[in-house]
């Protein structure tokens, strides 16, 4: 006689099988493929399976019927493959007030630089002369506009600005000596460690000076018959104040050019003009470096110069001409999407109309009464809901960031949007509004959940009030 069956080996043999779940995955097969579905289905009945037997072994088990597990694995499988959704690439609504938010993307793209990714997505012109018919030059106009917008000799393009660093220090300093100062021997956010990029190059580090204070001599103590190259790097996301001195770049590429040796400077930010009365007035100016006779000079193309993720590189003629014929370009170039995105960025700056066109530029020239209009134009739209509601909202002072490692000292003066709630944390505010389509970024402070207008892009701001108006 066979013995009667436990409560747990009955809940076991009424868990579902992969097939009849995915009988019930139709829509979710068509959406993610019936890999995905298949696999997450499998691992969502394993895992109830040994829940099952971790619950009978504790002695908490409680059976159930078999309608109820096939409905909690399908819930469980659908809410998987949502959250797999969730974790791609998806667009946000940047109520940070941190302009360059390395986490959500940096710079967002101009409206020309959008529309120019999406013509060079098909079939382009990429290394294709039009005229001739014959091969062209790849980024052959983003070099032009480089070196029309810096009055460098020549120009060239790669992945980002680390890489930049990477393929100057291996082409002009590989088995020789490369002086640094120790005052500019820094890390800037997303892994960027001078010392560690140097080291990747093959070339020696030669630091000179002290944290705070290197003079010229320093630097000309230190050329010796194995130096290649003297860098100098922008600290970018760290300033030392008080007691402190380094040579200006001119007194730098003279003792260079002295010596037979090229200047490189790393000047990160992407300045292509004077800042300063945006209190941006210490990101070097691009144009400024090459006029006081930098070789090379490397910045980023996602940060104050508001394009997409590359590292421009503008210099001379003899060096940029040995970059672009070194096989690590190959390795390193920029693709035609970052390149269309680029040339259109470029071009907002060369027609002198970047504030106007370029999102961080625009942001950052909004001044204080502007994004005070704008939060009460938010405030106003949501007054059904906050006149005598649970939601209270106010509108404070405070500060913008530019983020990403530029003008760390940097604070603009803006509008905060400020929440609370009677019966919601400022935490579950957040979570809240995070989990809105498309998820709202905010932060918080004194337990208030702040928006701050300046990095709503033009067009979001009904998307906004639409996320805040489901706290009610
Ligand atoms: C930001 C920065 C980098 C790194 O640039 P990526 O484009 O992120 O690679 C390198 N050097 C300086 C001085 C920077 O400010």
């Amino acid at each position: 006689m066979s013995q009667p069956a436990s409560p747990k080996q009955t809940a076991l043999r009424s868990l579902p099988s992969v097939d009849q779940l995915l009988k019930t995955q139709v829509e979710q097969i068509a959406t993610f493929g019936i890999d995905a579905v298949t696999s997450s289905a499998r691992s969502v009945i394993e895992e109830m399976r040994a829940g099952i037997q971790a619950k009978e072994s504790a002695g908490t088990f409680v059976e159930e019927s078999k309608e109820t597990l096939f409905a909690r694995a399908q819930q469980e499988l659908e809410s998987r493959l949502r959250a797999d959704h969730r974790s791609g690439i998806r667009r946000v609504i940047n109520a940070t007030g941190v302009l360059l938010h390395t986490n959500l993307g940096r710079a967002p793209l101009s409206d020309a630089a959008r529309a120019a990714v999406a013509e060079a997505a098909g079939y382009c012109t990429l290394e294709f002369d039009e005229a001739t018919g014959l091969r062209g030059r790849r980024g052959r106009r983003v070099e032009n506009l480089l070196k029309q917008l810096t009055g460098a000799e020549d120009a060239l393009v790669v992945n980002n600005c680390a890489s930049a660093a990477l393929l100057v220090l291996t082409v002009l300093a590989q088995q020789k000596e490369t002086i640094v100062s120790r005052g500019e021997l820094v890390e800037i956010g997303g892994d960027f460690r001078v010392p560690e990029v140097l080291a990747n190059s093959g070339t020696r580090m030669v630091e000179v000076g002290t944290t705070n204070r290197t003079r010229l001599d320093d630097y000309q103590n230190a050329i010796n018959a194995t130096t290649g190259l003297i860098m100098r790097i922008h600290p970018s996301n760290y300033r030392i104040i008080g007691f402190t001195a380094s040579p200006c770049l001119s007194e730098l590429t003279s003792l260079a050019h002295e010596k037979g040796l090229p200047l490189y400077e790393d000047a990160g930010s992407g300045v292509l003009t004077d800042l300063s009365r945006f209190g941006l007035g210490d990101e070097p100016v691009v144009r400024e470096s090459i006029a006081a006779g930098a070789d090379v000079v490397s910045f980023s193309g996602d940060k104050l110069l508001g394009g997409t993720q590359a590292g421009l590189i503008v210099g001379s003629r003899a060096i940029v001409d040995r970059l672009r014929h070194h096989s690590l370009y190959r390795a390193l170039r920029a693709d035609k999407l970052c390149l269309a995105a680029l040339e259109a960025t470029l071009l907002s700056h060369a027609r002198d109309v970047a504030f106007a066109e370029v999102p961080v530029l625009r942001m950052l020239a909004l001044n204080a009464e502007e994004l005070e209009t704008r939060a009460r134009s938010i405030a106003d739209q949501l007054k059904p809901i906050t006149d005598g509601g649970q939601l209270k909202l106010t509108i404070v002072a405070g500060h913008s960031a530019i983020g990403g490692g530029s003008g760390p000292n940097t604070h603009p003066a803006t509008s905060l949007i400020a929440l609370r709630h009677e019966h919601l944390s400022a935490d579950q505010i957040e979570q809240r509004l995070r989990a809105c389509t498309p998820p709202v970024i905010a932060r918080i402070a004194e337990d208030r959940v702040l928006l701050d207008p300046r990095t709503v892009l033009p067009g979001e701001e009904q998307e906004l009030v639409r996320a805040i108006s489901t706290l009610k």
